[in-house]
């Protein structure tokens, strides 16, 4: 009961990238460089077993940046024409890389990473990948010139990714969707038809992380923007609730998405973010169970596996730890209550 999981990045040694920061640049490089991802990959499945956390990833510590880690190896991807465009409607710029050509991927991306983590943790493992929204979202196209049209051609080269890391022993694929609460409309109209052709034929548990971005700058300013009452969930709820994901992420601590929407997610298990990655605050264990009591009034307790908000790649180590506990203590204070073990 209340599995705990995190929603995918956790902070990279500084011998590896500089800390605290997104999109951080490598400190080695060549082999030394794979050698310090494996490493730094041990640590964090370390970490996470040491604090109790029961479906652990990687850390992501294999890849620079959570959409381009897996676009640097599709073809048709230019990373030398770089473009500076607004991403998220136009809430930040980034120099994005240039679709130039068909989209195909010539060899597995992450399989040699899932090996080794899987080789590595007894755990139940979980690997994230960009969806195809946030992909389309995250780049310039000079050649499809058509988003959903480009979208579903991610989706292809996703579902031969997923398949192959499902094969390699993943427990859980997740779908790293942020730009689904930006892109209302388009969710309906061909988001959810971009994932259900990612997951096709996956028989692991598929999830998707929606959120409303890490803690930087540029998502907080925007964040203040939104109101008292995050209501752009109400949208897109009903409509990830008749699609054919089981898991669908929700930040809910610290954040001001009102919890009752969670039921309208009827029939999803639903990650409930109970650690807020804005904050350098590490929260009490009383405080996480009281997030997740909250979220129990209405979802059934055996749909509710408690997560962090968002990836915790821009944290410190130490807070990023202290978060994996209080995740962990939290979780086992609500278990004991109701008698689970
Ligand atoms: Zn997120």
């Amino acid at each position: 009961m209340l599995p705990t999981t995190i929603a995918g990045s956790l902070p990279k040694p500084a011998w590896l990238a500089a800390p605290e920061r997104l999109w951080a640049p490598w400190q080695l490089s060549g082999e030394a460089l794979e050698q310090g991802k494996r490493d730094a990959a041990l640590i964090v499945l370390k970490e996470q077993e040491v604090a109790g956390i029961d479906i652990v990833s990687n850390g992501e510590q294999f890849r620079q940046h959570f959409v381009h880690g897996f676009l640097e190896h599709i073809d048709g991807v230019d990373f030398a024409k770089r473009q500076r465009i607004g991403i998220r409607d136009d809430r930040y710029e980034a120099d994005c890389p240039t679709v130039v050509g068909p989209i195909v991927r010539p060899r597995p991306v992450h399989a040699d990473e899932v090996r080794f983590t899987r080789a590595h943790t007894k755990k139940k493992l979980k690997f994230t990948i960009p969806g195809p929204m946030t992909i389309v979202d995250t780049l310039a196209d000079e050649y499809y010139r058509d988003r959903p049209r480009l979208a579903f051609e991610f989706a292809r080269v996703i579902n031969e990714e997923a398949r192959d890391l499902e094969a390699l022993g993943v427990d859980v694929i997740q779908l790293d969707e942020p730009a689904f609460n930006v892109y209302l409309k388009e969710v309906a109209d061909w988001g959810i038809e971009a994932l259900h052709r990612a997951i096709e034929g996956l028989r692991c548990k598929t999830a998707v992380h929606i959120c409303y971005g890490y803690g930087i700058k540029e998502n907080i300013d925007w964040k203040k923007t939104l109101g008292d009452e995050w209501s752009q969930y109400e949208k897109t709820f009903p409509v990830l609730a008749k699609s054919r994901i089981d898991q669908v992420s929700v930040e809910c601590a610290g954040s001001r998405v009102p919890i009752p929407l969670l039921a309208l997610l009827q029939g999803k298990d639903i990650m409930v973010g109970v650690i807020d990655v804005a904050t350098n605050h590490i929260e009490s264990p009383e405080e996480v169970a009281a997030t997740i009591r909250e979220a129990m009034q209405h979802v059934p307790v055996d749909h509710i596996i408690p997560c962090t908000n968002c990836g915790m790649v821009p944290l410190s180590r130490d807070v990023a730890r202290g978060k994996l506990h209080a995740l962990r203590n939290g979780a086992a204070l609500v278990r004991a209550e109701l008698g689970a073990a």
